[in-house]
């Protein structure tokens, strides 16, 4: 019997066949989170100079080695193929991939939308999920709501912590308001290197006062070591332009100005240096003000928190797919979907 089939035994539904665009910090922590699980299987990993297929699922670990060995997932024997283009050839491939989550850079801030056009171009039909996290960003995507409803593509965006757990947070929050003042969301988070998670951190430095996407994209690594020795490997973002706040604009939930986005990331210390948490303040029918509070535990770590709901995200986006609802939704829309 083979890993899908494995999976999809015991009374389960055939398991949904996942692809991991991006396969760096993000990438390897949703392709250990699946190791675990039976309703998703890892087919396909896709990185900057290759991918990897493999209908009856990938081995995770060797996966994880060759890209860290060798900086690429298509050096691994013999499901690898090493490539340029790697996303458009995996999509042309044809290979069946039921859902994708994008674990990519979103730089330049128009990367993530140019690869979901690429789906569209290429006429697959499935589910996308993004972590993506500038409101410009999402913006952008949902400009393409009725391109992505006519190719059969059910997009669900925001779907990381923040944006995702913590919008979906605030959005449950709200229930017991009749009007929502305010809705503030801090978030910690401690890696132990910078490397591990580069893109995380260069589009963090894009919100700091005096760059941009594009500085920060430009950035050497060295340039953003000798920033980072600077802060001692912290840096603390205020008022950032995170599309939290259009998310629950969306959702009906207040105006975009009421949200608020901030954190600290240290670099060198996978200890968080402050609980992640959102604070949603409003008005009861009674007229009580009042703030519901949701506290992150601090053992989580943004991995967890990023990868969990993304694929919580997917498997509702699946289900929302095989009733033939397709479109773009965002994490303040939707209910998760836990994923077994
Ligand atoms: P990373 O730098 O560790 O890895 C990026 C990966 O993408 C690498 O494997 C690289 O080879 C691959 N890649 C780059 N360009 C590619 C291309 N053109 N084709 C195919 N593959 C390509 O990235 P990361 O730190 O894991 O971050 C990934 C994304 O997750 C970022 O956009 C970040 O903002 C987002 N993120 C979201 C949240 C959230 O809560 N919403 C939290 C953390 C990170």
């Amino acid at each position: 019997m083979n890993a899908e089939q494995l999976k999809s035994s015991n009374n389960f539904p055939p398991a949904i066949r996942v692809g991991v665009l991006g396969f760096g910090g993000l990438g390897q922590a949703a392709a250990k989170l699946l190791a675990a699980k039976r309703e998703m299987i890892l087919v396909a990993a896709v990185d900057q100079k290759g991918y990897a297929y493999a209908a009856e699922g990938l081995n995770i670990q060797e996966c994880i080695a060759t890209y860290q060995s060798q900086g690429s997932v298509g050096y691994l024997e013999p499901v690898g193929n090493l490539t340029n283009h790697s996303i458009q050839d995996l999509i042309e491939s044809a290979h069946p991939v039921d859902g994708y989550f994008l674990a990519l850079p979103n730089l330049p801030n128009d990367f993530i939308p140019s690869v979901a056009k690429e789906f569209i171009k290429a006429g697959w039909r499935g589910v996308l999920v993004d972590a993506i996290k500038r409101t410009s960003a999402v913006e952008q995507l949902l400009a393409m709501k009725e391109e992505l409803q006519a190719a059969g593509i059910t997009y669900m965006t925001g779907c990381g912590a923040t944006p995702g757990l913590l919008t979906a947070a605030a959005a449950l929050a709200a229930q017991s308001y009749a009007e929502i003042h305010q809705v503030e969301i801090t978030f910690g988070v401690g890696i132990a290197n910078w490397e591990a998670y580069r893109a995380t951190v260069r589009e963090d430095i894009g919100h700091m006062p005096g760059y941009t996407v594009e500085a920060a994209r430009a950035m050497t690594d060295a340039e953003v070591e000798a920033l980072l020795d600077k802060t001692n490997g912290v840096l603390t973002l205020e008022n950032m332009e995170h599309a939290d706040d259009v998310m629950l604009e969306i959702a009906g939930i207040c105006d975009r100005d009421r949200v608020t986005v901030g954190g600290v990331v240290d670099t060198r210390n996978p200890k968080k240096p402050l609980s992640t948490n959102v604070k949603v303040t409003g008005r009861t029918f009674e007229g009580k003000i009042s703030t519901h509070t949701f506290t992150l535990g601090d053992e989580t770590s943004m991995a967890a928190n990023v990868c969990g709901p993304a694929f919580g995200y997917l498997k509702a986006g699946t289900q929302l797919h095989q009733r033939g609802v397709y479109g773009i939704f965002t994490a303040a829309e939707i209910m998760p979907q836990f994923v077994r």
